[in-house]
């Protein structure tokens, strides 16, 4: 089936693109892009009046929970999530069980999705069974379809074990994506240190937890000329030294979340567990600075590290439940009605995080809308309201704050290789 899609205003960041552009795919190619373009033979038409026509989204961060936890979510289900949310590939974090830390699980993975809607590339565990001790099998990992490193849920504590990471992933031009927390500062805290935490009585995590392990990991990353990308960045100071680093020639990127530049620690009170992730909600200056770090380029992504974790592991008293929201359904809505209409953020600049910008750093082939690529195409009407329900969530876990607001931002449409694998 071939397809048209007419008078969308299209937003390609990887060629600075903003204007009226019909895209016609065939064969589940774009084969042409420009004004006017008339349908021909059996050819179905999308009229994508209103809405703004962008590559298909990248999130380069997700927990899908199989194996181990398929009654959180799996490959599939998680797959047709992101669909629906307007992505056509994400990136699956290995902290399963068990860990994605050998090719056969890796394979597993690709396998598992190709039944699935969209693209999903495994992320493998840095060290064998994520236990921080020992490096995992990189090359090996590689070729069984893993893009990237990381022992996420954790920090790598041991820098010898870290610096050792970033040399050999070298050889493989992999990122190493760092979830950035020294343990023994964060030291089983649950939410953000400050006046909330003390005012509620909750146990905190001051943002040096966080700081300090970017701190070394940058440092690491200068000596080793390794590719470092600093996971979910959560706190002002944390932005201050990634530009600081990247002055000086590091290289690294980094992501944030949608609740990051959304949310602050004050959610705790009215939404507890809901509200509840590792690294924490943090302040209103806090989350000022992520905007700012996003509009100067500083964050590079927006990830949205969903992490499904089902009504009665979240029922729990606020000590004991898991870390975590889910993020793939609010992220487009989010980004649209706080960076886009709140911060005044081009769309150009907004969706390079969630397109161009993962696909560079993840070396995939995809975030682009040009003549002769892979059809991977999101189409959304910015201004059509969302009420986030109970209802309006497939996602087959519910945590996330968001329940119950209005924002802006409809998915219409997710086309992903040339069929559309989601429609309103
Ligand atoms: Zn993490
Ligand atoms: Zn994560």
């Amino acid at each position: 089936m071939n397809l048209l899609i007419q008078n969308g205003r299209l937003i390609d960041p990887a060629s600075a693109t903003d204007a009226r552009l019909d895209v016609l795919v065939v064969d589940g190619v774009i084969t042409r892009i420009a004004s006017g373009i008339r349908p021909e033979g059996s050819c179905e038409v999308i009229d994508a009046s209103g809405c703004i026509v962008v590559p298909g989204l990248i999130d380069m961060h997700v927990h899908f929970r199989e194996p181990g936890r398929e009654d959180q979510e799996t490959i599939i289900g998680g797959s047709i999530v992101a669909a629906k949310s307007g992505y056509t590939t994400v990136c699956t974090m290995p902290n399963t069980s068990p860990v994605i830390d050998s090719q056969a699980l890796a394979r597993f993975i690709i396998m598992e999705a190709e039944k699935g809607p969209i693209n999903v590339y495994p992320i493998a565990t840095i060290t064998k069974g994520a236990k921080g001790e020992e490096i995992s099998e990189m090359g090996e990992l590689v070729k069984g379809g893993a893009v990237g490193f990381s022992d996420d849920g954790k920090p790598v504590m041991n820098s010898l074990i870290m610096r050792r990471a970033l040399e050999y992933a070298r050889l493989f031009d992999v990122p190493v994506i760092s979830h950035a927390e020294d343990l023994q500062l964060s030291d089983d805290g649950i939410m953000n240190e400050g006046f909330n935490s003390i005012n509620l009585g909750i146990k905190g995590i001051p943002r040096e937890a966080e700081e300090v392990m970017i701190s070394r990991d940058v440092l690491i990353a200068r000596l080793t000329g390794g590719r470092l990308h600093i996971a979910h960045v959560s706190s002002g100071g944390s932005v201050d030294i990634i530009r600081r680093a990247r002055e000086a020639g590091v290289n690294v990127t980094c992501e944030t979340a949608p609740h990051y530049f959304s949310l602050t620690d004050a959610a705790i009170e009215e939404h507890l567990s809901m509200a509840k992730m590792n690294p924490p909600l943090r302040t209103e200056e806090d989350r000022l600075k992520i905007i700012e770090g996003l509009k100067s380029g500083v964050i590079d992504v927006i990830a949205t590290d969903h992490a499904p974790h089902l009504k009665y592991e979240k029922m729990q008293e606020i000590d004991y439940t898991p870390f975590g929201i889910i993020g793939l359904e609010t992220a487009v809505p989010l980004i649209i009605t706080v960076l886009v209409q709140k911060y005044g953020f081009s769309y150009l600049e907004a969706f390079s995080k969630v397109t161009s910008n993962p696909a560079r750093i993840l070396r995939l082939d995809s975030g682009v809308l040009a003549e002769g690529k892979k059809a991977d195409i999101t189409v959304i009407n910015p201004e059509r309201k969302v009420a986030i329900t109970e209802e309006f969530i497939i996602s087959r876990c519910k945590n996330t704050p968001f329940i119950g607001t209005e924002l802006s931002g409809s998915v219409e449409y997710t086309i992903c290789g040339g069929s559309i694998v989601y429609r309103r």
